[in-house]
């Protein structure tokens, strides 16, 4: 067996005199009060509370499992809630599940926090893995989302195929995870697009508006002195494109009924606009009381 003090100890330790020693799976014995294991770890506490064996003997607490390095940083996070980077990246994952096991939330944030923060496609599933066991959603979510990022590097990697033959369970898991982010970058870009259509339509309507009642540049209702509007429109950015369009309407030859696909699209905009017209009383815009058949005849084009 291995006797070994723990150097981060032996301040405390010249206060008052160890009743406690941890030991490890790897026989290091590890010296420490018992007050202070008990105030940080409720688990802890209560394995110190249980009646001893024998009334002499110091008492014991066997911590497993791990390796004993491990073990040491346990015992100094608990007497000083601290530990060093260099410490957390060799042992973080012992950490995590010392934390779990004993109950001591500081130290399973912070686990927490730096395995995030450190995860890769190499150690992803074995973090994953953990993070499962030891009930920290944050990590399972954060190891979740790198794997459906870089799942073409993670399937080939020794622990995928390991994963694949020894927990089929947590296999479907993380594929029907990939498979509902995926669906839901779709879905979003589909949002996007529709709102995108949805707000260039509604610019579409006011522009219509705005030309069959103001006039714009070269297009404006009969009654209007076109003089008034020459300047290119500063209102709207479809507003020269929406002119050319109506022009081309009033003028064309072919018409919706001969297959013209721009006459086709004027006159879905007329539609659009008299289904949504809250005034078709006073409404300048052309087809908006009545769906005749041919083109309207109060709009012209001022060239
Ligand atoms: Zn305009
Ligand atoms: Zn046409
Ligand atoms: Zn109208």
């Amino acid at each position: 067996m291995v006797e070994k003090l723990n150097p981060q100890l032996s301040a405390v330790g010249e206060m008052a005199v160890p009743d406690v020693q941890i030991i490890t799976s790897g026989g290091l014995r590890i010296t420490a009060h018992s007050h202070i294991l008990a105030s940080a770890s409720p688990v802890l506490e209560s394995m110190i509370e249980r009646p001893k064996k024998r009334r002499s003997s110091q008492r014991n607490i066997p911590i497993p499992g791990v390796p004993c390095d491990a073990v040491s940083v346990f015992i100094q996070f608990l007497y000083s809630s601290k530990c060093s980077e260099e410490q957390m990246e060799k042992y973080g994952i012992h950490l995590l599940a010392l934390s779990h096991v004993y109950l001591v939330p500081q130290l399973k944030q912070r686990c927490t926090r730096e395995l995030s923060r450190r995860l890769n496609t190499e150690n992803v599933l074995d973090v994953l893995q953990l993070a499962r066991l030891c009930d920290a959603p944050d990590l399972y979510l954060k190891c979740m989302k790198m794997l459906s990022c870089n799942f073409k590097a993670v399937e080939h990697t020794e622990g995928w195929k390991f994963l694949q033959n020894h927990d089929p369970r947590l296999e479907l898991e993380i594929l029907q995870f990939i498979d509902e982010a995926e669906m839901r970058i779709k879905r979003t870009r589909r949002n996007r697009e529709e709102q995108k259509m949805y707000l260039q339509l509604s610019e579409a309507m006011d522009c219509l508006e705005h030309i069959c009642t103001e006039g714009c540049t070269s297009v404006g209702p009969c009654d209007m002195d076109p003089s008034k509007n020459k300047g290119p429109c500063s209102k709207f950015s479809t507003c020269h494109g929406l002119q050319l369009l109506i022009k081309h309407f009033a003028a064309c030859k072919k018409r919706v009924n001969g297959g013209c696909l721009r006459c086709k699209r004027m006159w879905q905009l007329f539609q659009l606009h008299s289904s949504i017209c809250d005034k078709p009383e006073q409404c300048r815009v052309p087809l908006c009381r009545y769906c005749p058949k041919e083109a309207p005849s109060n709009v012209r084009a001022h060239v």
